[in-house]
Order: C-alpha cells, then structure tokens, then sequence
C-alpha cells in the first residue's frame, strides 16, 4: 500500500515527476496491501512452474532429430503421462508446503526489510542484487546439497530428488519435502543480507525457478543464452549429478561451477568430459551421437 493520496503527491514526496514505470507500480499497487503484493509470488510460482517446461515436454514428445542430438541422456524418454506425473506432484508439493510456507514467512519478509514502495530501484540496483542472492544461494546451497548426501541425508530426504537419474524440467522441484524447507533459507538468505524492492524478490524467486527448469531440462542446447553466462553450470553439468547418483561426489553446486572447482567436487565431471571428447574425436566417422555419457558410469 503506497502513503499517497495521488499521484502528484507522491511525487512531490519524490521531489521529482514519477518515471514510467514508477507510475504503473502506482497504478497497480497504491491500494494493494503489502501482504497481497508478497503473496504474488505463489501465482508467479505456479504459473512459471506450469509453463516454462512446456517447450521441453513439447520436445520430448517430438522425438525430431534437430533436437534429440542436444539429449544429454539419449537413452532414457519419458511419456506424456511420466511427464504429467512428476507435474501432478510437485504441483501438491506446491500447494500444501511452498504456497503456504509463503503466506506465513511474510513477517520474516517485513523483517529484513523488503520494501514495496516508491521510488522503484534502478536496473543497476537490480541487477547487482540479483547477482548476490544467485551468488549467495549458490554457495549456500552447494553446501546444503553435499551435506545431504551423506548417508543419513541421503536415505531419508535427498534420494527423493534423484528418483530422476535422467532429470526432465518438470522434476526441477521435485523433492522430499523437507528438503524444500531446507532449501528455503539459501533463497531468502540473499535477500536478508541485501534486502530490496518486492519486485526485485518477486524476479527472484522468478529467476531462480527457471534457472532450475533449465538446469534439470535433459537437453543441452548451444543457443541458450545462459551460455554466456560466466561459470554457469546449466543442463549437463546437473544431469551428470543425477546421472552419477546417490553416489555422486560430483556436481554439488546448483547455479555456478566454482564453488565444485574451488572444493574439488568436479573432478569425475572433468574426468569424464575429457574422456567422451576423446571419444567424440576418435570416433567422428559419421556415427550416431550417444550422447554425454553413453555407457560410462564411473567418476
Ligand atoms: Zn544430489
Ligand atoms: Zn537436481
């Protein structure tokens, strides 16, 4: 709920005229609670989560040529209905622990010190904080992960996870719920060290949700423009963990490829990228793609 009775106040408030978009966030948030524009995220979520995989689904169904040599497990297909099966239970794990963990955490929200007034930030301001929550999720995160691969963590909660030894963009969230609890606090810890604009949060939360889509899409595809991203993971750098298993040593980090470098927990990635691209190059006398890991299971 924005403290103007019109627009012009707010804007001698500002000392100055409002920008574009300052006056549609007026427009559509001055009699809106601040409560009501948090709980967006959970439309936001919903709608994201049902809509970004569609292309994915779409291409898995296709079985076309042009995009099945970007597979990164070639082998392993699902059906529409294996597909709307993962689809069906994270959209329960949705509605019974992330909707409602969302509509009791806003006193937390209120705490840190997110903001949903005027003046908006600048791209800047955005951009920079964005980068410190993926930073800080990502470290925070890698850290959560390799814990929960010890033997306790494992059996009890993250094995959920890796039911997907092939991972599809639906099976982003799909996990035990306590492991979504958990995995909770790396994405409001950026925001409590640099708290911002609700709609900074709201792009977060966005961000971060389709960074996972893509991360756990099956198919690796040279024109993504997350290629250009430094130290960015991606598709085949998480499928080789959920390849790799219960046992995996490897591939802890859910966003960059540093944090692996830096612990030493790439080295049967590395190991392996090497030796398939030998492979590729000995045997590039026009036979199929096998894809990344063809037989191989070893770190
Ligand atoms: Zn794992
Ligand atoms: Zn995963």
């Amino acid at each position: 709920m924005l403290p103007y009775a019109s627009m012009e106040e707010a804007a001698s408030a500002l000392g100055r005229n409002l920008t574009m978009a300052e006056t549609l966030w007026y427009k559509y948030s001055a009699d809106k609670s601040d409560y009501f524009l948090y709980c967006h995220n959970i439309l936001f979520l919903f709608v994201i989560f049902s809509v970004v995989p569609l292309p994915m689904v779409f291409i898995e169904l296709m079985r076309s040529n042009n995009f099945d040599q970007y597979k990164i497990q070639p082998k392993v297909r699902m059906s529409l209905s294996d597909m709307f099966r993962c689809y069906k239970d994270v959209m329960g794990m949705f509605f019974f622990i992330v909707g409602p963990l969302q509509l009791v955490s806003y006193p937390s929200i209120k705490m840190i010190g997110i903001r949903a007034g005027l003046p908006l930030p600048s791209g800047w301001e955005i951009f920079l904080q964005l980068l410190v929550y993926f930073l800080v999720e990502d470290y925070t995160n890698y850290w959560i992960h390799r814990f929960l691969h010890n033997k306790w963590g494992y059996e009890k909660i993250h094995r959920v996870h890796h039911e997907y030894s092939a991972p599809i963009a639906f099976a982003a969230p799909y996990a035990h719920w306590a492991e979504i609890l958990i995995l909770g606090i790396p994405s409001f810890l950026g925001p409590a060290i640099v708290p911002g604009h609700i709609i900074t949060f709201w792009l977060w939360i966005a961000l971060r949700q389709i960074e996972a889509i893509e991360t756990h899409s099956g198919y690796d595809f040279p024109w993504m423009p997350t290629k250009y991203i430094p130290f960015y993971g991606g598709a085949e750098y998480h499928d080789y963990h959920h390849y790799v298993g219960g046992q995996s040593q490897s591939n802890f980090a859910s966003v960059f490829t540093y944090c692996d470098y830096v612990y030493g927990t790439d080295k049967g990635y590395r190991y392996q990228k090497k030796f398939l691209s030998k492979m590729k190059e000995e045997s590039r006398s026009g036979e199929q793609n096998g894809g990344f890991y063809q037989d191989l299971k070893s770190e």
